[in-house]
């Protein structure tokens, strides 16, 4: 069983389809272990997306995701982390196949919908940034 993260964006959280989102989720197979609605601060988005920071889009990122709230989900399930991925599709929307996340809810590149881990190894890091041990179960 693996656990990997989600993030349903700004944009998403703002359109009201968070329990559109969290039904493709559940719809296939993937438990919601925990989850919480949270104002990211600067801080917060800066060191998250720490990884990203030498790129050119880094502001305009952090930006995005301080515009509005965000829910933080740990998704449990079978190779969760990959059916993760399966599920958002592409980074950019209008690459993103048919009937995933981002081709259905996701407008552009910057504002798509969902964040989701992208390795085993970057979930648990992703995981313990947002939650305690004893919030997930
Ligand atoms: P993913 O979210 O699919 O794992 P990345 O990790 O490459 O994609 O990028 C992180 C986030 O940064 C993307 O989800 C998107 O919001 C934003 N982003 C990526 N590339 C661009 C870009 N070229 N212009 C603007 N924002 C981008
Ligand atoms: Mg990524």
């Amino acid at each position: 069983m693996e656990q990997t993260l989600s993030i349903i964006k700004p944009d998403a959280v703002a359109k009201g389809v968070i329990g559109k989102i969290i039904d493709r989720f559940e719809s296939n197979g993937l438990r919601i272990a925990t989850m919480k609605k949270v104002q990211l601060s600067r801080a917060d988005a800066e060191a998250f997306y720490a990884v990203h920071k030498e790129r050119s889009f880094f502001g305009e990122l952090v930006d995005f995701m301080i515009s509005g709230p965000v829910v933080i989900i740990v998704l449990e399930g079978e190779e969760a982390m990959a059916k993760n991925r399966e599920l958002m599709g592409a980074t950019n929307p209008k690459e993103a196949a048919a009937g995933t996340i981002r081709a259905d809810f996701a407008q552009s590149i910057d504002a798509n919908a969902v964040h989701g881990s992208d390795s085993l190894e970057n979930a648990a890091i992703e995981i313990a940034f947002f939650f305690a041990q004893r919030e997930i179960n």
